[in-house]
């Protein structure tokens, strides 16, 4: 059914496993930031990150006023800088009409991805036995987009080989993978949207969208921020997966805009809710459901069954808003793209959080860059590590799954005196709670001669 997507596993567990990765973060931190504050200008991270709060007040209009308010002010200080290695925004992981639960045209993902600046897209169609989803999609330029055109099945995203290239496969939905073999994928995801929602309490999750079924609907991109945790589980995996050899991670936005609830007041004054496939996730016919009809206006029980709202929760363009995977390539191209995707050139933007019009991650020596996410660099004297974002985030550059620095700034300049696999990640604050903005790939430095 189409709320599957915020449904399954009703653990809580991404409460405990945040607040675990939050102190293993504030206990690495204190030695690091000295280090880190020695090198740059700034002031280094304190005190304790915010504790997560409930769904049903992440979705108070209180909260999703709040939200935005500060997301629009973050948005304000947002200023693109140049910085050597450009990077060019996709999305991958998602579904049209072409896979059976989804009804989204090739006309709406075209404007959604014109709106979120989106230049390629990875089409992972759930496969059929009446279509070849794969010769059947856009693949190529189309309208000024680039598509890739794939599948997903069995855990997998997988785009064909095209124009002379090899496949590309990247492992998806990794909370239900618990060990595989690393020489059968180019990659995995080190985000999916559906396996962050899918952590929350669902009972909980739908009982709080419809109770604030006016807020949601006012506030579109700030409750689909409801959901968004930093995705420990997956990176912990992808530490161990880069520390033992080069490994790429993308984001699956896994966007198919098929969340809608749908509320409707029943004569005997119950109130029920559908999803888009029909199917009624929610009912109540107590003092939530008078509460329900109070708030829609509603002042006497309806002669026949009334539909009182109807919203969708996840528009094509707010999911692709909400995470884009961004290569990092000079031309977009079959051959680029590939390459970028299997080479790790690769960095996840939650852009619901603030806008990434420019984001810098790379190795410089003698103020010359030599290298980016993905790449391996043999050390040498001199060589430092530069980050560069368009605004002020609390920034941590891990090195081989550890905190090696913790900063809070735009920019940072690290003298790098030891090999290692180095990726940065940057959090943002709003609204009292804490968010992923940026989660780089690894750059990868090996023992070199030293000169
Ligand atoms: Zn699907
Ligand atoms: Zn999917």
């Amino acid at each position: 059914m189409a709320i599957d997507a915020l449904s399954c596993c009703l653990r809580i567990s991404s409460l405990r496993v945040l607040a675990r990765i939050l102190f293993t973060c504030l206990l690495c931190l204190v030695p690091i930031a000295v280090l880190a504050e020695d090198q740059t200008a700034g002031s280094s991270i304190t005190g304790t990150p915010p504790p997560r709060l409930p769904v049903v007040r992440r979705l108070s209009e209180q909260f999703l006023e709040q939200l935005d308010q500060q997301r629009a002010d973050l948005a304000k200080e947002v200023v693109a800088s140049e910085t050597p290695y450009p990077f060019v925004r996709g999305t991958f992981h998602f579904h049209s009409r072409l896979s059976h639960d989804s009804v989204g045209t090739l006309e709406e993902i075209t404007a959604a991805a014109k709106a979120t600046g989106t230049r390629i897209i990875g089409f992972t169609e759930h496969k059929s036995r009446e279509v070849d989803v794969v010769a059947t999609n856009a693949a190529g330029w189309r309208d000024g987009i680039y598509f890739l055109a794939g599948t997903e099945s069995s855990n997998a995203l997988h785009w064909p080989g095209r124009e002379g290239e090899n496949d590309v496969r990247f492992l998806c939905h990794l909370e239900e993978i618990p060990t595989f073999d690393r020489e059968k994928y180019d990659g995995i995801e080190i985000y999916n949207t559906h396996s962050d929602a899918k952590d929350e309490p669902i009972s909980m999750l739908i009982s709080a969208m419809v109770m604030n079924m006016g807020a949601v609907r006012d506030h579109p991109e700030s409750a689909f921020c409801s959901f968004l945790d930093y995705p420990a589980d997956f990176l912990a995996r992808f530490d161990r997966l880069t520390i033992a050899g080069r490994y790429p991670g993308l984001a699956g936005n896994d966007s198919h805009q098929n969340q809608a609830l749908r509320v409707a007041a029943l004569p005997d004054g119950a109130i029920e809710v559908r999803d888009y496939a029909d199917e009624v996730v929610w009912t109540d016919n107590g003092l939530r459901a008078k509460m329900l009809l109070a708030a829609f206006g509603q002042k006497e029980n309806p002669v026949e069954r009334t539909e009182l709202a109807n919203v969708q929760l996840d528009p094509y363009e707010i999911s692709m808003r909400h995470v884009g995977t961004f290569l990092q390539l000079d031309e977009v191209n079959e051959q680029s793209v590939r390459k970028a995707l299997r080479n790790g050139r690769i960095i996840l933007g939650f852009e619901l959080i603030a806008p990434l019009p420019s984001v810098g991650f790379w190795v410089e020596r003698r103020q010359e860059p030599v290298g980016t996410v993905g790449d391996e660099i043999e050390i040498k004297e001199g060589m430092q590590l530069r980050v560069d974002l368009p605004a002020t985030a609390q920034i941590r550059v891990v090195r081989n799954g550890q905190t090696f620095a913790s900063f809070e700034g735009k920019q940072l300049t690290l003298d790098l005196h030891a090999p290692g696999v180095y990726r940065m990640e940057a959090l943002q604050t709003l609204a009292g709670q804490q968010y992923p903005w940026v989660i780089t790939n690894p750059i990868y430095l090996v023992e070199g001669e030293r000169q």
